[in-house]
């Protein structure tokens, strides 16, 4: 299977001289998805802010879907973060657009695409997050659990072959957690990478998927499911 994601003996020391991460050795086939856990500190923002280029590595090599990031430009880095989804724990909506042109937002900014294909994409993108009969709505109408649900409608409209969610259910109860993370669950499953950093120990063992585990700005374990 092809590979999405590689980090090969990555380290990030910021200007401060605190090493975030160091000798992180993993990858992420195309389709897999994956938990990154750990606690306050260990590191799980900044290994995502190192795929989506918010930040740079200091050591080591980063592929995402093979493309090298030391190669990725500073002005190519809004084309380069076009391809990746991102969901943050607080979705960022804007309050005063109705929740259709929340989502269609990025497919607006990237200026390809012509009204009725925006129409089209919005919508497959609402449907996939059970919101369809929401698009004329206002965010400020809508649950906590709803609004995380426009957050994700508007990372995969584009279709991003890879999705990185920080803390996603971090402001939700279990019950809308668990709902979430199923919908990660079957965008892997439609071949989408996915990388959740979470620290809910109790759902992510629910899950039974991959888990990676920093400790220190160590990854102490990248292996398989638990039992
Ligand atoms: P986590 O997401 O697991 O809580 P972080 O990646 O946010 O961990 O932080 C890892 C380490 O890097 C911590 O010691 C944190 O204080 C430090 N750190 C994070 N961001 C910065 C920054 N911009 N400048 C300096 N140190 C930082």
């Amino acid at each position: 299977m092809a590979e999405m994601v590689r980090f090969d003996n990555v380290g990030k020391r910021y200007d401060s001289g605190v090493d975030a991460l160091s000798g992180i050795t993993f990858s992420l086939d195309a389709g897999e998805i994956a938990f990154l856990t750990g606690r306050s500190g260990a590191g799980k923002s900044t290994l995502l802010k190192l795929i989506t280029l918010i930040d740079r590595a200091t050591r080591g090599q980063i592929y995402i879907g093979g493309k090298n990031l030391t190669s990725v430009k500073r002005r190519q880095i809004p084309y380069f973060r076009r391809d990746i989804g991102i969901v943050f724990q607080q979705p960022k909506l804007l309050a005063d657009r109705t929740v259709f042109d929340n989502v269609a937002l990025p497919l607006i900014i990237s200026g390809n695409f012509h009204h009725a294909e925006i129409g089209r994409r919005v919508r497959a993108s609402l449907d996939k997050v059970g919101l369809l009969d929401k698009e004329r709505a206002f965010p400020p109408q809508l649950s906590g659990g709803e609004q995380q649900r426009v957050g994700i409608a508007r990372a995969v409209v584009n279709r991003p072959p890879l999705l990185v969610a920080d803390e996603p259910t971090g402001n939700l109860d279990p019950a809308l957690s668990a709902e979430i993370m199923n919908l990660f669950d079957q965008f892997s499953r439609v071949g989408t990478t996915v990388l959740i950093a979470s620290h809910d120990l109790a759902l992510i063992s629910r899950m039974g998927r991959r888990v990676l585990t920093l400790q220190g700005g160590a990854l102490m374990s990248s292996g398989a499911a638990p039992p």
